[in-house]
């Protein structure tokens, strides 16, 4: 391990982290938060943008070293989930029914680590963008509210990075792939409009049930019939809705589910292909399919050379047996691929070991994330700041040759 020796004691970032964790504040709503990273990065004299998003913020650091031109975005989120906390130690949530379930507290704390080193040390040539968003969770696509409103013009990255920390089962080891990494995630609902009538007459009417239950036997098999064996894709029906009573047959009824793909290209294959059956299948029933289909959040795809870029730095500090360069993308969704749409970068994951941990008075539950017995491991917080501070440095040394 070549942990930075400003990070042997990280105690103040462990109280930072928890502090954090008993103050959980959903998407858009993270006014503690932003606020508590604005104080901290200006304090370390760090220029301060606030407001970008609501409570996004971006820190903007410069290198001592002759100006190369070049940047780099490092990107942490902040929010946390309408979950209620079942641990009993003293960090809990106090905020009932919302909890740091997903890390990012610690996330947000490993970015903090980060800059308050770079600050120090400002061995560099270029400039450092660091991006705190909100609304990461649920869809709310934080990170494409603050690229609309401008983030990329404003504050220009040649390339970001991104962390999550993830059970992997050791801890402080590195998975990322130098593709896609993680899926899109989207929903879909098939309505069909028929004519109701009394279940015991169903002549008289146009049954919508039984074509929604056609639709959802024909989407089970959609995807094996429309991506080649070889890629990963899912389609999941997981709600339907008829009648109200068990005597009527209804004047609509809907089927719904997920899709998740690791391509774009997939993803407007499976569309089109629902839209076609749910369309023919209801016309076969003389009824009408209106289909919803919501796109929530793209794959998450790497870059090949920035993935490239970033374990070799993973490799610095934790050494080549503890970085897989090679995981198969994982159908979870972030909401940092809207970041990697648009400009080059990798998104990787950073191991939190199995729940050890924990100290007594967690809950019952694995600890993996969207978990309520769920808390970040801060032993890694060294590691992940590290990580941020070599690949800065590394980015932006002005030795660097142009790819
Ligand atoms: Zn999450
Ligand atoms: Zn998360």
């Amino acid at each position: 391990m070549h942990i930075l020796d400003a990070f042997a004691d990280t105690s103040r970032f462990r109280t930072l982290r928890r502090d954090i964790h008993a103050h959980p504040e959903l998407g858009f709503e993270e006014e503690r938060t932003s606020a508590l990273v604005a104080r901290l990065l200006a304090e370390w004299g760090i220029a301060v943008h606030r407001g970008i998003a609501g409570t996004g913020l971006v820190g903007v650091l410069r290198g001592s070293l002759p100006d190369t031109g070049r940047t780099i975005g490092l990107r942490a989120d902040m929010d946390a989930l309408p979950l209620q906390e079942v641990n009993g130690f003293a960090h809990r949530s106090t905020h009932d029914g919302r909890m740091h379930a997903c890390g990012h507290d610690g996330h947000t704390t490993m970015l903090l680590a980060a800059a308050w080193q770079l600050a120090q040390r400002r061995d560099f040539a270029g400039t450092v963008h660091f991006i705190f968003q909100p609304a990461e969770e649920m869809g709310k696509a934080g990170a494409k509210k603050m690229i609309d409103e401008g983030l990329f013009e404003r504050f220009p990255c040649d390339a970001v990075f991104a962390l999550h920390n993830f059970n992997l089962g050791r801890v402080g080891n590195f998975a990322l792939n130098h593709g896609a990494l993680m899926a899109s995630s989207n929903t879909w609902r098939v309505t069909v409009r028929g004519r109701g009538t009394h279940a015991s007459m169903p002549h008289t009417g146009l049954d919508p049930v039984g074509a929604v239950l056609e639709i959802a036997q024909a989407l089970r098999s959609l995807v094996a019939r429309t991506i080649p064996s070889t890629e990963r894709a899912l389609l999941a029906v997981t709600q339907i809705q008829g009648s109200d009573a068990p005597n009527v047959i209804p004047d609509e009824a809907w089927v719904g589910g997920t899709v998740r793909t690791f391509s774009v290209d997939a993803l407007d294959k499976i569309e089109a292909r629902l839209r076609h059956l749910a369309g023919h299948i209801a016309q076969a029933h003389e009824c009408q399919a209106e289909v919803m289909f919501r796109r929530a959040s793209p794959p998450v795809v790497n870059h090949p050379a920035e993935a490239r870029f970033a374990a070799e730095v993973m490799r610095e500090i934790v050494g080549a047996e503890m970085v897989d360069e090679d995981l198969p993308g994982v159908l979870g969704a972030e909401d940092f691929a809207h970041m990697l749409m648009v400009r080059p970068g990798c998104y990787a994951f950073l191991g939190n070991g199995d729940g050890d941990h924990r100290m007594a008075g967690h809950g019952p539950g694995p600890c993996i994330i969207h978990n309520t017995s769920f808390d970040f491991n801060d032993d890694i917080i060294p590691i992940g700041a590290s990580y941020f501070v070599r690949l800065a440095e590394r980015w932006l040394a002005p030795d660097r040759p142009s790819a």
